[in-house]
């Protein structure tokens, strides 16, 4: 009897899940970034490999809500939480302690799945370091995300831990997500990587327009920002800065399409965005009242 079920993973901000995401899945699903908080949504990445299917769900952190996007995040972590099977607690092993999951997410009750602890960044502890942490936490697994130590171990064990169940997708899915989905957020990584402090945050991207049928792939994408300040800063002297985004963008985004692209890219201020629904709405992000309706 094959397996199939799904695997979330969670963990605060920067623990790595992205990172290990995309090692799982062996594509650039989830966009990794040393600034925390830069995964908004939840990525489905879906990983089939003998008789074993796992659908993964990426968690945006687990973090106490300030704004109307922080509770759109936190409540699609919590959906993604209560609907695994397995749940891989992931813990940046440089951290020191492992909290206990229902601490750092501030449960109400508790989750049904079986929850697996999984101490990351062992490239970057010692032994000792290691010995210490498997002490107070004997169930615990140990890995890098960066390098894949121990990931081989570790998804065995997670197979192991599904139910029976016939394979949920086709054997050569690797996600739910469409193509115009991840070209966003590839922008949006690229924003990212080009920027400091506060504004990364306020970067919402939104594809436009998008002709897949000819060549080059005409795509028109639109960088959101919530101040006139942000926008002059994206922008950069003269467009310097918008420019090396856009180009970057572009040739992220043509080795993922396969063919070569015409980004068309334009930033535009759209006041207060993250505190408004109808802008979380269109940007795709679900808010707590999606989901208790
Ligand atoms: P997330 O916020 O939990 O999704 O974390 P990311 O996957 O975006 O990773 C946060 C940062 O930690 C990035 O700079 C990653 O390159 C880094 N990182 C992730 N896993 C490892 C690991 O196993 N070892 C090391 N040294 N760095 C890692
Ligand atoms: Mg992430």
């Amino acid at each position: 009897m094959p397996k199939a079920g799904i695997v979330t993973v969670v963990g605060k901000p920067n623990a790595g899940k992205s990172t290990l995401l995309n090692r799982i899945v062996g594509e650039k699903l989830s966009i990794v970034s040393p600034k925390p908080q830069s995964t908004r949504d939840r990525i489905v990445g879906i990983r089939t490999a003998g008789d074993v299917q796992m659908i993964l769900l990426d968690t945006p952190g687990l973090l106490a809500p300030r704004y109307l996007l922080q509770e759109s995040m936190r409540s699609t972590a919590l959906a993604a939480l209560y609907e695994a099977d397995v749940v891989l607690y992931l813990v940046d092993g440089m951290d020191g302690t492992v909290p206990r999951l229902s601490e750092v997410a501030a449960l109400d009750r508790p989750v049904r799945a079986t929850v697996v602890t999984v101490i990351n960044k062992i490239d970057l502890i010692g032994a000792g370091q290691r010995e210490e942490i498997l002490s107070h936490n004997p169930g615990a697994a140990f890995i890098s995300s960066l390098n894949g130590d121990g990931v081989d171990a570790l998804l065995e064990r997670l197979g192991t831990l599904l139910p029976d169940s016939p394979f949920l997708y086709p054997e050569d899915e690797i996600s739910t997500q469409t193509v115009r989905f991840f070209t966003s957020e590839l922008v949006r990584e690229t924003a990212l990587e080009q920027l400091d402090d506060e504004v990364p945050y306020s970067v919402a991207c939104e594809i436009e327009e998008f002709r897949e049928s000819q060549s080059p792939v005409y795509i028109r994408a639109v960088l959101h920002v919530e101040r006139d300040s942000q926008k002059r800063i994206l922008i950069g002297a003269g467009g310097q800065r918008v420019r090396t985004i856009g180009r970057a963008a572009r040739e992220k985004i043509e080795a993922f399409v396969g063919s070569p692209v015409y980004l068309d890219l334009w930033v535009k201020v759209l006041p207060n965005w993250r505190r408004n629904p109808h802008s979380l709405h269109r940007f795709g992000y679900d808010t707590p009242e999606d989901r208790s309706s």
